[in-house]
């Protein structure tokens, strides 16, 4: 094995200048060298009990994969981490790792941690540039380890399983699914496939061709796509289950319902959602305008409301429309539920914060558009519920911000559409779906569900692992 590089800090990766990426969509993070990536791994000292596989909820090996990255074995590299990962050039890039896998690195206690997802990031794009290298690698491993033959002798050709919902979720159990030779169809109720990481996550962060890459390869494995088909209109899940013949369903769909402030004049004109916002310019590629004929109006003067990640994303990319962006959030810097590094990627390009301030009311012209939002300033009190101190008003402190643009982001909710048209399916009162959390089974036979609808709004990978989970649930099921 190679010698640990025992450098203390990551091996920097390059970025777009914040001067130029606030002028465009091109991706802001450069990614590594072979060079660059096998420095990085070298920096895995290979501790015994590695408790960085313990932070992964997809159960990456990591420390194998570093091994043999840092050994210049690109392609068993990859195989290794694609073995567990469906989506590895996603996840390379969007994982909070800060508090997963690279969380709980011990090369950061003393330093920064190993750059796990640099590195992942690293390898898939190298499978996907070399698609034929990648596969045989892949083919090498499954012979190798066995890895690709399924964990039992069943025969699970014939039998059909039913997916709702083309996120990271969906994807993922169709992936194990199909893998065992089940015949899988994804029903997606946009016109794109591949849930928030078409529509939401903007394209600076994680490039849409890229997802298209990585949803043809579970094309590849035999998983047939069915865009447009809203189960809960189209179809119901009991028809789905009688009918037409499918002998499990998996409900991945998400938490895509906005929350709104509930002030006066969120009605007005030129106020929006975050997903919103983030939809029209992911799936009307207004992000190529003028290229594609879809113009997205940001304003001149953005107020974006929210201090998490789509909140992020959403000021960032009315920066990229052209608008000067103010974030205001009821809390402070520190409590902000953003990653540290994408409010560092928002300061860098020019955006403002207002910290520890509360929008109270929107007012307009005559015409019906926002012209302004009144604010108050907030101090922080006793800690709340989730253990973050209570903003509290103070008193007499309002003033105003003009704008013309608002966009609120401010949470999201399960859409309740699938519980209400599935008799006995049983949910909590923020109609996110009661699930078993070994194998996703809900209240109804032979439906699993999990991802976002069944924990609320979470992340790419908790999506992912779930869809694994519910994957051998199903399985289990269909055994039976
Ligand atoms: P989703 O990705 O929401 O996919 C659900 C799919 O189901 C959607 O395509 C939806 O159209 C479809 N659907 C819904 N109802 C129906 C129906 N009735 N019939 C058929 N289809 C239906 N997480 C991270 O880890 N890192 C990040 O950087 C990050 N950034 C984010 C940025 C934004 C703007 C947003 C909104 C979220 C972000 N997240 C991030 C969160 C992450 O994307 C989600 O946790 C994850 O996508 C959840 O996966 P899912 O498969 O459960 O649902
Ligand atoms: Fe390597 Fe860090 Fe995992 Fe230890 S915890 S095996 S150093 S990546």
């Amino acid at each position: 094995m190679a010698k640990a590089n025992m450098q203390k800090t990551k091996t920097p990766m390059t970025e777009l200048d914040p001067a130029y990426r606030a002028t465009c969509f091109e991706e802001v993070a450069g990614g590594y060298t072979l060079e660059e990536a096998v420095n990085e791994a070298q920096r895995c000292i290979h501790c015994k009990n590695h408790p960085c596989v313990d932070g992964c909820p997809v159960g990456v090996p990591i420390p194998s994969f570093l091994k043999e990255l840092g050994e210049g074995n690109v392609g068993a590299a990859y195989a290794i981490v694609k073995d567990a990962n469906a989506l590895p050039a996603i996840c390379g890039r969007v994982c909070p790792q800060e508090s997963q896998c690279e969380g709980k690195c011990t090369r950061g206690r003393n330093g920064e941690p190993v750059g796990i997802g640099r590195l992942e990031r690293f390898v898939a794009d190298w499978a996907l540039a070399n698609p034929e290298e990648a596969a045989a690698a892949q083919q090498a491993y499954a012979e190798q380890t066995g890895a690709d033959v399924a964990a039992d002798d069943f025969d699970y050709t014939g039998k059909k399983v039913a997916i709702v919902g083309s996120g990271p979720a969906g994807l993922t159990c169709a992936g194990e699914l199909a893998k065992r030779g089940v015949q899988v169809r994804v029903f997606e109720a946009l016109h794109e496939v591949g849930g928030v990481l078409v529509y939401g996550i903007p394209e600076f962060r994680l490039p849409k061709a890229l997802v298209k890459q990585e949803v043809s390869a579970i094309e590849g494995m035999g998983v047939e796509f069915e865009p447009n088909a809203v189960v809960g209109k189209l179809y119901d899940v009991e028809e789905l289950m009688g009918e037409m013949g499918y002998d499990a369903v998996f409900v991945g769909t998400g938490a895509g319902l906005p929350s709104y402030l509930g002030i006066e004049g969120e009605a007005l004109n030129g106020v929006c959602v975050a997903n919103e916002l983030l939809t029209r310019v992911n799936l009307m590629k207004g992000y190529l305008f003028p290229e594609y004929d879809t113009p997205v109006y940001a304003g001149k003067h953005c107020v974006v409301v929210g201090g998490g990640n789509v909140a992020m994303d959403a000021a960032r990319t009315a920066k990229r429309l052209g608008a000067d962006v103010t974030i205001v959030y009821r809390r402070g810097r520190d409590e902000m539920p953003a990653r540290a590094e994408e409010i560092h990627h928002a300061e860098e390009e020019g955006i403002h914060f207002q910290l520890l301030t509360n929008p109270v009311r929107a007012f307009g012209n005559d015409e019906g558009w926002i012209t302004g939002l009144e604010c108050v300033r907030m101090e922080l009190g006793e800690p709340d519920a989730s253990g973050r101190r209570r903003p509290v008003a103070v008193e007499g402190s309002e003033f105003t911000i003009d704008i013309d643009m608002l966009v609120i982001s401010v949470g999201s909710r399960t859409n309740p559409l699938i519980a209400q048209t599935t008799p006995g399916l049983e949910s909590t009162k923020w109609n996110t779906l009661v699930t078993d959390e070994e194998t996703g089974a809900t209240s109804v036979p032979g439906v699993f569900a999990g991802g976002d609808v069944s924990t609320g709004a979470a992340t790419v990978i908790l999506a992912m692992g779930a869809g694994k989970r519910a994957a051998a649930g199903i399985l289990g099921y269909l055994r039976k």
